[in-house]
């Protein structure tokens, strides 16, 4: 392989010319290796993503499979005190590199009618219970733990990295076998791993029901695309539905007269945990059909009646020939999706207990919120929302935001506040930043003018750009064009932060609505000095010595001083600054030769191996403009 094919990258990658021989004096840090205290950096971008189901009672919880996902956003805000909440944590150091809240397995929403309005409550569910979450890729080196959050906080469960690994190789095995049939995406808008993906599946259906499926969909998803929010970010969201034939029609109704039972796909039935109206289904059969389709964030399940019912826990529940379906389905996927509370007053009285964990509940009178600047304290006085007393199954001592919701009443869209939470929800696996051109970070400015670009689904951002840390004034476009003469010769750093604004997100907690993308610009000097190249060796074995050779070659008509910098930039994207240094001066004409051998540890964290590894080398002349040349070149080590 040539000294040409073997350059790779970017910046001032001039041939190098006769190899003049000049061993050189690169003074650099003989400390070898990888710091340890960085390896262990988990990034939580762009890897694969893992769904992991469990099954479990509150006495205790197994895991029962491991999918390997594309990678996938997740749920940014904490879990609410009582429920449940996941973490990875690394072995090493015992750092909590990821937390996750999970829906509580063990409850179901159940909504009943009494006298036209919405009442009812909780159910606890008896028995085991399968639930599932997806995070990025847990490997051998972490393990999980899965606890009560808040005040009551109780370790439930831990499982080792290992073991996850093992569960993974044994459940792609087995569901080759079992795949369901193939997922229409009824709704598209992008790349899943930057939307809201919504799976609907259908319990019920026979074969020859198919099409009756079909309309029920289109009802649910022109319900759902129509109204708020999701009318104005429908574009951050994608639409699946699976077909999985029941071998009967229908769903079971044990409490009619005579009961009705039915073979169904899902298992689903009424009177559920032994309430008329709720009408929910086995979840472990939910969840193993679910995997035909490996992008969903979350499902909606539609059952095949036209009696009134519904529910809400790992997953919403609606009647689909229901003439309430649409109203029912969004305000269980306010339940499941949004983790709203019921805003309706019945059967209770007074409560008297501590704050309620829902984000849509309250104890605290409306002073107390505003000052504590707690729930809902930012909509207080807009839009009609205030304090209103009335809320989760009690008449007095809890309140609701606005006098109406459809977590209170089906005849109702969703409140502000509501509405705030179940777009925020949306952001949770959609981003502002769709892509960017160019795609790479590195950018040498060639031409009199570059363009930089940030793509979008949103209809409207806010972008403001920097250079160098310092705000381009009255630039606020997708776009920016960097006039190269305005730069001067060197290495700049070019960002862009991209905010979705809205009349209906006031608040951004967890910065979901917020993206920065960054480039860096080189602009070259006019009157090089240097060319540079550095060549590596393409693989190395842990414990071995990695070949790298560093040539830098003085094209000037005049002695030149340069400093010389190496950075690593690891696998999971981490970059290590200045990873060697060395400076020198090069008569005009000369060119230096390092051959720099870096010894790799015989033990490497596993998340190391076997993966793309950047060395970036950057010379910078003693010329006053400080002008920058770079070279680039990569390797990979192999396990041994
Ligand atoms: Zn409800």
């Amino acid at each position: 392989m040539s000294m040409a094919d073997r350059e790779n990258g970017y910046g001032t990658m001039n041939r190098p010319r006769a190899l003049l021989t000049a061993l050189l004096v690169i003074i650099i840090s003989t400390t070898f290796g990888f710091s340890p205290c960085m390896a262990n950096d988990v990034s939580t971008e762009d890897q694969p993503s893992q769904r992991l189901v469990f099954r479990g009672s509150p006495q205790g919880i197994e895991l029962t499979s491991v999918e390997l996902v594309p990678s996938r956003r997740g749920p940014a805000a904490a879990a609410d005190s009582g429920s449940l909440e996941i973490t990875v944590i690394d072995k090493a150091s015992g750092r909590a590199l990821l937390r996750r809240p999970l829906a509580d397995p063990f409850l179901v929403h159940a909504d009943t009618v009494v006298e036209g309005s919405l009442a009812g409550g909780p159910a606890r569910l008896e028995g085991d219970q399968h639930f599932s979450v997806v995070i990025p890729a847990v490997g051998p080196g972490q393990r999980i733990e899965i606890s009560r959050a808040g005040h009551q906080s109780r370790l439930l469960t831990v499982i080792d990295g290992r073991e996850i690994e093992l569960r993974q190789s044994q459940t792609r095995d087995s569901h080759d076998a079992t795949a369901g049939g193939p997922a229409e995406t009824v709704y598209f808008t992008g790349d899943p791993a930057n939307r809201l993906d919504i799976l609907v599946l259908g319990d019920g259906y026979t074969d020859s029901e198919m099409g009756l499926f079909a309309d029920h969909v289109d009802n649910l998803v022109n319900g759902l695309l129509g109204s708020e929010p999701f009318n104005r970010f429908a574009s951050f969201v994608n639409i699946h539905k699976l077909e999985v034939p029941s071998s009967q029609s229908g769903t079971d109704q044990p409490d009619q007269v005579p009961p009705v039972y039915v073979d169904t796909a899902f298992n689903s039935s009424f009177n559920y945990a032994g309430v008329p109206q709720l009408l929910y289904a086995q979840t472990s059969l939910v969840l193993e059909a679910a995997a035909a389709v490996p992008e969903y964030d979350t499902i909606i399940l539609v059952v095949n009646t036209s009696r009134y019912g519904g529910g809400a826990g790992a997953y919403a529940v609606c009647a689909g020939g229901s003439a309430s379906a649409v109203q029912l389905m969004l305000h269980e996927f306010g339940h499941s999706f949004g983790g709203l509370t019921d805003e309706y007053q019945s059967p209770y009285d007074t409560y008297t207990g501590p704050e309620p964990s829902a984000p849509n509940c309250t104890s605290m009178g409306w002073f107390d919120m505003a000052a504590q600047q707690l729930k809902w304290h930012h909509w207080l006085g807009i839009e009609g929302v205030g304090i209103n007393e009335g809320c989760e199954y009690y008449a007095h001592g809890k309140f609701r935001p606005a006098h109406n919701c459809l977590m209170r009443s089906l005849d109702s869209g969703f409140d502000p506040v509501c509405r705030e939470i179940m777009a925020l929800g949306i952001f949770d696996y959609a981003g502002p930043v769709d892509s960017r051109e160019p795609l790479e970070q590195l950018v040498t400015l060639d031409t009199d003018t570059q363009s930089f670009l940030v793509l979008t689904a949103a209809d409207g951002v806010d972008v403001q750009w920097y250079l160098d840390g310092t705000p381009l004034a009255g630039s606020h476009g997708t776009q920016y064009l960097l006039q190269t003469d305005t730069v001067t010769p060197g290495e700049h750093l070019l960002e862009a932060v991209v905010t979705i604004h809205d009349s209906w997100l006031l608040a951004d907690p967890d910065g979901r609505l917020t993206e920065r993308v960054s480039w860096t610009v080189v602009r070259e000097s006019a009157l090089q000095s240097f060319q540079v190249t550095l060549l590596v060796q393409e693989e190395v074995s842990t414990g071995e010595q990695l070949w790298t050779q560093l040539a830098i070659a003085n094209v000037s008509g005049a002695r030149q001083s340069f400093q010389a910098s190496l950075d690593l930039i690891r696998c999971d994207g981490s970059r290590v600054n200045g990873f060697r240094r060395g400076s020198g001066s090069i008569q005009p004409g000369d060119e230096r030769r390092i051959n720099l051998p870096i010894r790799i540890p015989a033990q490497m964290p596993e998340q190391l191996l076997e993966c793309p590894m950047g060395l970036e080398l950057m010379v910078v002349d003693g010329t006053a403009s400080g002008d920058v040349y770079s070279a680039a070149g990569s390797f990979t080590i192999l396990a041994d």
